[in-house]
């Protein structure tokens, strides 16, 4: 008989919309899951925008010419909060979600999507993640208080391919 395992992931329905709901306890550091998908070039995703605005709004930065389309796949359901319990790592044709705090059954599991918006990325979002903190609106890494963009730098939780694109800025 075949035992069959619980992911570690579910989606569910959570305060907006779909999101990704662990089914386990999570500690800083630790890999919590995958978001896999195909590899689009930033001109190709400047098509998408029109006849396919969802799909192009999943899509994450991945490096600097380079976002990752995860489909239907996790990524696709990857909430932001502006206290998140997790980041993304840039692996080398994915993106890993590690905890940062953690994180426990039930609870949904967040990261930052300042995190990964370059500075040549016009995206921003009203946000509604509930947290005391919340910033209002979602807008691109370099435009991050200090002391977060400190914090984020050093657990490194932006990727280089997202703050090299803010080099031309400090210029
Ligand atoms: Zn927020």
């Amino acid at each position: 008989m075949a035992r069959r395992v619980r992911p570690a992931i579910e989606v569910r329905q959570v305060r907006n919309g779909r999101g990704l709901v662990s089914t386990r306890r999570f500690l800083p550091g630790d890999a919590v899951c995958t978001f896999r998908g195909a590899l689009v070039h930033a001109s190709r995703l400047w098509s998408w925008w029109e006849r396919d605005a969802r799909r192009a709004a999943n899509c994450i930065r991945f490096d600097a010419d380079r976002y990752l389309d995860p489909g239907e796949g996790l990524g696709a359901f990857a909430n932001h909060s502006c206290r998140p319990n997790a980041m993304l790592v840039v692996r080398r044709a994915s993106l890993q979600v590690r905890a940062i705090r953690v994180i426990r059954p039930g609870d949904e599991v967040t990261h930052d999507y300042s995190t990964f918006l370059g500075a040549d990325d016009c995206w921003s979002m009203r946000c509604n993640c509930g947290e005391r903190a919340c910033r209002g609106t979602v807008r691109r890494f370099d435009r991050l208080p200090g002391a977060l963009l400190r914090t984020y730098v050093g657990l490194g939780a932006i990727p280089a391919g997202v703050l090299e694109t803010a080099v031309e800025h400090d210029q």
